[in-house]
Order: C-alpha cells, then structure tokens, then sequence
C-alpha cells in the first residue's frame, strides 16, 4: 500500500478528512439495553442557530439522557456511559 500523497492538499480537505476518520475510528457502540445498531441524532435547541446530538438506537429509541454540542462528543458520551 502506497501512503496517500497529502502535498497539496487545503488544511480545510485535510480536517474534513480526518474528521471523517475520527468518527469511523471512534464508531459507537451498540445499544446496551437492546444491543441493536445506533445512529446520531440531532435537534436544535433554543434560536436554532445550533444543533445538539446525541446517540439513540434504531430499535427501541434507547439514548442517554443528555445532549452534546457536537456529534463526536455525544459518540464519546455514548462510549463511556455507565
Ligand atoms: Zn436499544
């Protein structure tokens, strides 16, 4: 496997990328209560200027009683939850 030429690239195409990354890296785990597949969920707030997420899953609509103001933050809270 060749390494993928990065020499050129925008810093913007390059966070995007590793953003992109970061989130398949991290993945969520399946629902603890039913164990089905999870998705993200949004929902604006307030103005809904902005949107908060959390992790619910596809079954039962099973979540953490919490929102998170990005979608990785809601995979990390979901991750680590008791
Ligand atoms: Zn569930």
């Amino acid at each position: 496997m060749k390494a993928l030429p990065m020499r050129g690239w925008s810093i913007m195409a390059m966070v995007k990328t590793f953003d992109i990354d970061m989130d398949a890296i991290i993945g969520s785990l399946p629902c603890p209560f039913c164990g089905s597949e999870t998705m993200i969920e949004g929902h604006p707030f307030g103005d809904s200027a902005t949107e908060s997420f959390r992790v619910t899953c596809e079954q039962n609509g099973h979540s953490l009683d919490r929102w998170d103001s990005t979608k990785r933050a809601a995979i990390v809270a979901w991750n680590k939850r008791p």
